[in-house]
C-alpha cells in the first residue's frame, strides 16, 4: 500500500490528484487524508542510506542478499524505485536528497555528501556508481563526487549515456535503465 500512496502524492501527480479530489465523495477524500497522515507518521529516513523507510536501517541496508561492495548514488528516493524496478542492481544505495546547484544556492554541504564519505571509510566498498540525473546539476554533482572519491582508491563509474540529457532518472523506462546500469563506465 505504501508505494501506491507515495506515487499518488509525488509533486508531479499533485495536479491530477487535485482534479480527482474535486470529483471524489467526501468520504473518499477523508480516507485518503488519513492514509497520507499515517504514512507520514510511519515514514523515516534510513540513517545509513537516507532512503525513505518504515524501519531504520531500511530493508536494503539490512539485507544479507545485497552486494555490500557497491553503492549507487542517487538524488532522490524515487530514483531507487526506478532502479530497483529493473531488478538488475543488487548493491547498496545512497540518497543525496538533491544535487549541487549554484544557481539555486545548493552547495555540497546542503546534500548528504558528508554522510556518503563516512560510509566509504571502512574500505568495504570498491565501486561507487554515480546515478545522478543526466542534467546540468546531476553532471556537476557527479563530477564533484568523482573528484572526492577517486583518491580513496574506489572505482567510480557513471551510468552509461543513452539516458536522454535533461531527463530525470525516475522517469526512465526499465530497458533504458538496465542498459545504463550494464553499460556503466569509468568516470
Ligand atoms: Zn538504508
Amino acid at each position: 500500500m505504501g508505494s501506491v500512496c507515495l506515487d499518488l502524492v509525488w509533486p508531479k501527480s499533485a495536479q491530477r490528484l487535485a482534479y480527482h479530489l474535486l470529483r471524489a465523495p467526501d468520504e473518499q477524500t477523508k480516507l485518503l487524508a488519513e492514509v497520507i497522515l499515517s504514512l507520514k507518521q510511519k515514514v523515516v529516513l534510513c540513517s545509513t542510506c537516507f532512503n525513505v523507510t518504515e524501519s531504520d536501517p531500511c530493508p536494503t541496508c539490512r539485507g544479507d542478499e545485497r552486494d555490500r561492495s557497491k553503492i549507487c548514488i542517487v538524488e532522490q528516493p524515487q530514483d531507487i524505485l526506478a532502479l530497483e524496478h529493473t531488478g538488475i542492481y543488487k548493491g547498496l544505495y545512497h540518497v543525496l536528497h538533491g544535487a549541487i546547484s549554484p544557481t539555486e544556492g545548493i552547495g555540497a554541504d546542503d546534500i548528504r555528501i558528508k554522510e556518503l564519505l563516512n560510509r566509504l571509510q571502512d574500505g568495504s566498498v570498491n565501486e561507487v556508481i554515480l546515478a545522478t540525473n543526466p542534467n546540468l546539476e546531476g553532471e556537476q554533482t557527479a563530477m564533484y563526487l568523482s573528484r572526492l572519491i577517486s583518491p580513496l582508491r574506489i572505482r567510480v563509474t557513471r551510468l552509461a549515456r543513452g539516458l536522454p540529457f535533461g531527463t530525470e532518472l525516475e522517469y526512465a523506462d526499465d530497458v533504458t535503465l538496465t542498459r545504463a546500469i550494464e553499460g556503466r563506465q569509468e568516470f
